[in-house]
């Protein structure tokens, strides 16, 4: 990757607001919880309470944002979609207009100044430099579904008020069934907040870089199997590249991607439908080709498998 690194553009302003509240919320929350533990000690409670909201989190922004609102992957009920527009900003993850807008950006313009979170900027760069040093690029020119959606509408005029209720007040209020709500507001809060943050940031970064490439080398996209337990099951981002369309992301039946096994359970209760698979097929077709990177640097392999590759390349 080193000889296609393209200098980041840092000398884009910082955006003071998320670089102070990234900076800071790491450290109220493991200052926060040294001197609350130390009065109060660890309760059961607080721990529920983080389980809790790392889990609607991950759902609001995996099954919600990512495969629902930017991809259309399946189609979810009414009901559904409110419940992802409502809690996805707790973890002040933008509204859904700004963040799937990005999103099909990042897929369309991979790996070119185009794309917010282009890993040819280097780690820190995709991981959250595209945050701290910029505002979102977003047009919405490719989320006309989504504009036309007034509940979508109404979640972008009001996500601060939704991310400061889901991130605090909400943590609080689990925290007062045990009777702990600073405990709650710490665990399920702060220290919740910094550590799903950066487990979705790593998919920018770290599933643009470490991994095998077996379904498309065309893009940085790479499959890691250990990714998929900080991420929500979204590890295996060189499939997900090559079929955008599926709303499965670790694919084989063995694969840990409770995202996937949520929106089946949707679709079992009858709140969602018309799940996308890649047929089979394909993805083995895709999985026996030899990636096109391999074949430009061993060109001593006989002319047939490059035009292998590069039929196969159309597939996509
Ligand atoms: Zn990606
Ligand atoms: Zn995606």
């Amino acid at each position: 990757m080193n000889e296609l690194r393209a200098r980041p553009p840092y000398g884009q302003p910082i955006n003071w607001t998320n670089t102070i509240f990234f900076a800071l919320t790491p450290v109220v929350g493991i200052a926060g919880i040294w001197l609350y533990a130390r009065s109060y000690g660890i309760a059961a409670g607080d721990l529920i309470g983080f389980a809790i909201m790392m889990l609607l989190s991950s759902i609001a922004v995996i099954p919600g944002y990512h495969r629902y609102f930017a991809h259309r992957t399946y189609s979810a009920s009414r009901a559904l979609e409110a419940f992802y527009l409502v809690l996805a900003p707790m973890s002040f993850h933008p509204s859904a207009l700004v963040w799937a807008s990005e999103h099909r950006d990042h897929h369309k313009f991979v790996d070119t100044p185009k794309d917010p979170y282009n890993i040819r900027g280097g780690f820190w760069w995709a991981h959250m430099g595209w945050i701290v040093h910029g505002s979102t690029r977003a047009t919405f020119d490719n989320v006309p579904d989504l504009l036309r959606d007034p509940l979508v509408r109404w979640q972008h005029r009001h996500w601060r008020a939704l991310a400061f209720g889901g991130s605090f007040l909400l943590p609080m209020l689990i925290g007062l069934a045990f009777g702990r709500p600073l405990g709650g507001l710490l665990w399920g809060g702060f220290v919740r907040l910094a550590i799903f943050d950066h487990c979705t940031f790593l998919i920018n970064s770290a599933a643009h870089i470490y991994g095998g490439q077996p379904y498309t080398s065309d893009e940085t996209a790479r499959d890691s199997w250990w990714l998929d337990f900080f991420t929500f099951g979204e590890g295996h981002h060189n499939f997900h590249h090559a079929f955008p369309g599926d709303y499965r992301i670790g694919h084989k039946p063995w694969h840990f991607d409770p995202a996937k096994w949520w929106i089946a359970s949707m679709a079992f209760f009858g709140l969602a439908s018309r799940l996308h698979r890649t047929p089979e097929e394909r993805i083995s077709a895709h999985a026996e080709v030899p990636a096109r990177d391999a074949v430009r640097r061993h060109d001593e392999l006989p002319q047939l498998h490059v035009a292998g590759a590069e039929s196969a390349g159309a597939l996509q």
